[in-house]
């Protein structure tokens, strides 16, 4: 039995809907998945039946964006209650910093001739949290740009002329917020953030697990913080941070977690919170 705890759907920057992605997800035999779309739980509810619909267990989750002396890191949240008050009006937030952010980057594009409209954008986007990639897409649409990667060297990675620094949420209060909405903070993809000194810090402020399996994770990077977690008494979790269709196909299925890790997260999951309980499989169907 595997797992892919990292995967995104179009209510952030994915392409799929929901039960595309619950559909794909069961063609690969996955025993359970968790939807971690940026700043929103707002996909959980539709994939949570299409999961149910296709005898797949499903995690509740969001990837939040954060920040911790100066270097963005990305927490996931998961088993969260996607009714909790504050991590609701706290997403409203972030979502608001996205959709600002993305006006001030068309504006930027526009001041060097690039004629993009943000309508563009936001008909790509559709969504509450859009992102670069909606930018990039829509780059592609008016053929000014071929790829995705070519879109984020020409003008939206940091540094480049399109780019807005945007607030981020410290680390702390992150994993703090993911505390009260009942769910555990794990640190995506440690590998693509360069800055193991910090694990330490986030573990004092409550940090729960590290995604040690990811797409960019070569075998190495793996076994590393595999060692780390171990280390540091966190969980272990894995995903493939699918977005959609890549290069053709789409990533999902490249990372199959052992069903033994969501088990030790579940242990880990306060009493209160019901997705404790072992999942049972309707063998109906
Ligand atoms: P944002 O949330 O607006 O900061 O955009 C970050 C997202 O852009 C990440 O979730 C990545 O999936 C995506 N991204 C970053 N670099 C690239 C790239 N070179 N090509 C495609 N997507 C990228
Ligand atoms: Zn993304
Ligand atoms: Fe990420
Ligand atoms: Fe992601």
């Amino acid at each position: 039995m595997f797992a892919d705890l990292h995967l995104h759907t179009a209510f952030s920057d994915g392409t799929y809907s929901p039960e595309e992605l619950t559909g794909h997800a069961a063609r690969h035999g996955f025993a359970c998945v968790a939807l971690t779309d940026h700043d929103t739980v707002e996909g959980c509810e539709r994939m949570a039946r299409a999961c149910r619909e296709a005898n797949v267990e499903f995690l509740p989750a969001s990837e939040l964006t954060a920040e911790y002396r100066g270097t963005e890191l990305h927490v996931i949240g998961y088993a969260l209650d996607v009714n909790h008050p504050k991590l609701l009006s706290e997403m409203r937030r972030y979502q608001d910093v996205r959709q600002n952010r993305i006006k001030e980057m068309v504006e930027r594009l526009n001041r060097m001739n690039v004629p993009l409209q943000e309508e563009t954008v936001t008909a790509i986007a559709n969504c509450k949290s859009p992102g670069r990639p909606h930018i990039a897409r829509a780059l592609i649409q008016i053929k000014v740009c071929k790829s995705l990667d070519e879109a984020f060297e020409r003008f939206l990675k940091k540094g480049r002329p399109a780019w807005v620094p945007k607030f981020k949420v410290s680390a702390d209060e992150a994993i703090s917020l993911i505390h009260e909405a009942g769910g555990l903070a794990v640190f995506a993809h440690p590998g693509l953030v360069h800055h193991d000194s910090l694990i330490p810090d986030l573990v004092e402020a409550g940090l729960d697990g590290i995604e040690c399996y990811h797409t960019k994770h070569p075998t190495t990077t793996v076994e590393h913080y595999r060692e780390m977690a171990e280390e540091h008494d966190l969980l272990v979790t894995g995903g493939s941070d699918c977005h959609g269709m890549n290069k053709g196909q789409p990533l999902i299925g490249t990372i199959k977690l052992p069903y033994q890790h969501v088990e030790q997260l579940k242990e880990r999951l306060p009493e209160d919170n019901p997705l404790r309980r072992p999942f049972v499989r309707n063998e109906a169907i």
